[in-house]
């Protein structure tokens, strides 16, 4: 049987498929293609220069090794790398390659006319028809720092924040991960970095987008097959920054490629800026290494502001909105409305709103009365998330434990009555508490429901535990 670059290589490949992790193995392995074998250097081509670095940073040894194998000690190994023509520059190029001398497994300098055939980067945020790549940061303006304001409780993350807007990639805080609660000002600080260093560096890509959607462009690579097209879109950017990252939970797809890419960024110098509703210890089905890669850098925590701050910032929206608001109704806002700063805004316009429409003056009854409806609705406002906490902190387990698949008695009522308080608490449906509480299905739900309203007219120590719950839950 005659040995050719097919053969060699698919030998070589069974024998790495052995040796990695499978996710690695396609990422790295599948995408390379055996060109030619001349006495016994076997060219392969590689879809850019980063992942021929990739490769020889992170699979140099057992690419020898495999290599060895097939051909023997004097075995070498030619990259080519295939034209990166994703600029609109038509014209082909040879990339140069150092030779590499850690090995005896050496990368040359190829010069192997390559058919200029690979695909257009395919992204969203590129302007069709313009030579140069053109990223779209995705900013919003109206969200920088100079209205961004101080205080205790957001101090440490404003200031990180800053530090990271002069010298991005150049601080220890890499990433910056910024963190709290709904309305407290995430995504008002990671667009004010992003602002920031466009202001000062503008030759900088920046890039903001939200986990989300960030997620729904993989998938949408994923279904088109351009999942490397899209790991190299954001390979290209100095300063990511996502929004909300503990929607990547559960995503293992996702978490997987955005560890590839965060660390690519890393290496480089470039910046990472993320945020989450949550403490990195608290996030849940995120893989250990991200989690790991998150106490990289710093992680800044937004608390809720205290009353002062409360006060500034009403104060500073009402000045650039041109409105005047007598001192007292502000304090009496500020004071009622302390959890989140979406909120305070949300009733303050409301309550310019109301004035302005009827013609009525603002005085405090006004005021009250906007208040009582933020606060009424903000009591309605649990999530999914909060519901399991509450009820597994109840019976003292785990959240984990309360999803688990376990037929224990005690877990099971624990979970039933996540589910009853989700239906209660949440406007979400059947099937996406179920897909949230346990991966489950929606007849079960239906089911749990069920049980606990039956449970709780029929067994006294059951119903104690629906009114604890209701009490915990409504406060
Ligand atoms: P999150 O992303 O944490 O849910 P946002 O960044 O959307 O919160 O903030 C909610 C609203 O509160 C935004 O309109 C934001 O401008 C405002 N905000 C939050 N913190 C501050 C602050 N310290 N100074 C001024 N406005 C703030
Ligand atoms: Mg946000």
């Amino acid at each position: 049987m005659s040995v050719t670059a097919q053969s060699v290589w698919d030998n070589c490949l069974s024998f790495i498929k052995d040796n990695i992790q499978p996710q690695a193995y396609k990422t790295w392995f599948e995408p390379i293609k055996p060109v030619k074998l001349t006495n016994k250097a076997l060219s392969i081509q590689v879809p850019s220069k980063f992942f021929y670095e990739w490769l020889e940073e992170h699979y140099v040894k057992l690419l020898k090794v495999a290599l060895v194998k097939e051909l023997g000690n004097t075995a070498r190994l030619v990259y080519i790398i295939k034209m990166e023509n994703t600029y609109g520059n038509k014209k082909p190029f040879t990339e140069k390659i150092p030779s590499a001398n850690r090995s005896n497994v050496k990368a040359q300098e190829v010069d192997v006319p390559i058919k200029n055939k690979s695909p257009e980067l395919k992204n969203p945020f590129i302007i069709p028809g313009i030579r140069n790549v053109k990223i779209e940061s995705q900013l919003n303006p109206n969200y920088n720092f100079d209205n961004f304001l101080e205080g205790d409780s957001n101090r440490l993350a404003r200031s990180a924040g800053m530090a990271v807007a002069n010298k991005p990639g150049g601080t220890s805080f890499n990433p910056l991960l910024i963190f709290g609660g709904v309305g407290l000002g995430k995504t008002h600080i990671a667009h004010a970095i992003g602002v920031e260093i466009k202001d000062k560096y503008p030759e900088k890509t920046v890039l903001y987008i939200s986990a989300e959607k960030f997620t729904q462009q993989y998938i949408e690579s994923v279904k088109k097959n351009t999942r490397n097209d899209f790991i190299h879109f954001y390979q290209l950017i100095d300063v990511l920054i996502i929004d909300d990252v503990q929607f990547f939970s559960g995503k293992s797809g996702t978490q997987d490629v955005f560890f590839h890419i965060f660390n690519h960024l890393h290496q480089n110098g470039k910046q990472v800026i993320l945020t989450s509703d949550k403490a990195p210890v608290d996030m849940q089905d995120i893989e250990q290494r991200l989690l790991s890669r998150f106490k990289w850098g710093l992680s800044a925590e937004l608390q809720t502001p205290d009353f002062e701050t409360r006060v500034s910032i009403l104060k500073n929206k009402l000045y650039r909105d041109g409105v005047e608001m007598p001192n007292d109704i502000v304090e009496y806002v500020a004071k009622n409305i302390k959890t989140n700063v979406r909120e305070l805004e949300g009733a303050i316009i409301s309550l310019i709103a109301q004035s302005s429409f009827n013609k009525k003056e603002v005085t405090i009854e006004l005021a009250k009365q906007v208040v009582e409806k933020f606060v009424k609705n903000t009591k309605r406002e649990v999530s999914i998330d909060y519901i399991q906490k509450v009820v597994s902190d109840y019976f003292q387990m785990d959240v984990t434990t309360l999803q688990s698949k376990t037929r224990k008695r005690h877990i099971v009522q624990a979970r039933q009555l996540a589910m009853f308080f989700a239906k209660k608490f949440t406007k979400a449906s059947l099937a996406s508490i179920g897909s949230q509480i346990g991966k489950r299905d929606h007849a079960t739900v239906l089911h749990a429901c069920k049980t606990v309203d039956n449970l709780s007219s029929t067994d006294k120590q059951f119903r104690k535990y629906v009114e604890d719950l209701t009490k915990k839950l409504s406060l």
